[in-house]
């Protein structure tokens, strides 16, 4: 059977220096750009696979929660297949790139009055007792596609980068990630630098967040489905998870948008936060080092924090004398 596939992956591993100098001096860092995937996030990587083995046992529908993101390429795949999909998610934390995507591409989109961890317990009920495939990150074929990731970088850098930052959500990427690096077969290997959202961290806290909250909906999740495998990543790499405020969160997105013409999502921007925190603090000396960040999703997918959150100014009279004036004042 042909996989279900849009030609995901195969996304650039981009150097940069100007933003290295003021996180990270003297490291090589490079972002690995996963927005640039076709439904906007790494989740298209995982959901080739998925889907492709949904449709290999005779599915004739799929389900998901979701914080967006896997909505919007559950939906996309779905379609491509010929398959009916539902996504939960939770009502009003969505971003609003990720809900048009999962309606643009025919999803039964399920707004629920609960966390995006409610809408997992839901969805994984629901496909014990209905004829309807799970795929979430819970699902093995996931991680299969997401892995692939980590093969590219190392391809791409003739060997694996001393760290590799990223932010943590469900915990589904740090795991596949682990996988695609062990899958390389050594000796070698990064060490992790793992994110939370301060106000969503149960890894971080160790125990489970009842009500998560930030401005980095990926992420927002008390009670990741794959915490022991990340735990385990955390200590096989002698790696650290730390739990980064919205701030600096958004001053990451930022810095890397205006420094490199890189423009991610907030929770995208988690890991370098994540990576900027643990050099100002000394944990982290990125002297000679190389590092790998993986920016998870696109920039468009949540315009309306950026909007909300960035420096905009009003409107100038349509004339050249105020146009002048705004351009002499900057
Ligand atoms: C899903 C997602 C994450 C978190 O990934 P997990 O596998 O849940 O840890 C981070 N960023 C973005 C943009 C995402 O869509």
């Amino acid at each position: 059977m042909p996989p279900v596939t849009l030609y995901e992956g195969n996304t650039p591993l981009i150097p940069a220096p100007r933003l290295a100098a003021e996180i990270a001096p003297g490291a090589e860092l490079h972002l690995k750009y996963e927005g640039l995937n076709p439904s906007g996030s790494f989740k298209d990587r995982g959901m080739t696979t998925a889907i492709t083995q949904a449709v290999s046992e005779g599915a004739r529908a799929v389900i998901c929660a979701s914080t967006g993101n896997t909505a919007a390429s559950a939906a996309a795949y779905a379609a491509r297949a010929g398959l009916k999909c539902a996504v939960l998610i939770p009502e009003g934390k969505v971003a609003l790139g990720k809900l048009a995507g999962a309606i643009a591409y025919g999803a039964d989109v399920i707004a629920i009055e609960g966390s995006f961890d409610d809408a997992l317990r839901m969805v994984r009920e629901i496909a014990e007792t209905m004829p309807i495939a799970l795929v979430n990150s819970v699902n093995p074929a996931r991680l299969e596609g997401q892995k692939t990731a980590a093969w590219e970088i190392t391809d791409h850098l003739g060997g694996v980068p001393d760290w590799l930052c990223l932010p943590v959500g469900n915990a589904g990427n740090i795991t596949a990630y682990w996988i695609g690096f062990c899958q390389n077969g050594g000796p070698k290997m990064p060490r992790v630098l793992g994110a939370q959202a301060a106000g969503s961290a149960p890894i971080v806290m160790g125990h489970p967040i009842e009500n998560p909250d930030t401005i980095a909906t990926a992420i927002r999740i008390g009670n990741p489905a794959r915490w022991k495998q990340a735990e385990e990543v955390l200590r096989a790499s002698h790696g650290m998870i730390l739990a980064v405020s919205d701030e600096e969160i958004l001053e990451a997105q930022r810095l890397v948008a205006t420094l490199e013409g890189v423009y991610c999502e907030p929770s995208s921007a988690a890991g370098l936060a994540g990576l900027r925190r643990a050099v100002r603090e000394g944990t982290l000396d990125p002297n000679g080092l190389q590092i790998a960040a993986v920016l998870t999703g696109h920039g468009m997918k949540d315009p309306d924090t950026t909007i909300r959150w960035h420096r905009s100014e009003p409107p100038i009279a349509s004339t050249t004398d105020a146009l002048r004036q705004r351009l002499e004042r900057k």
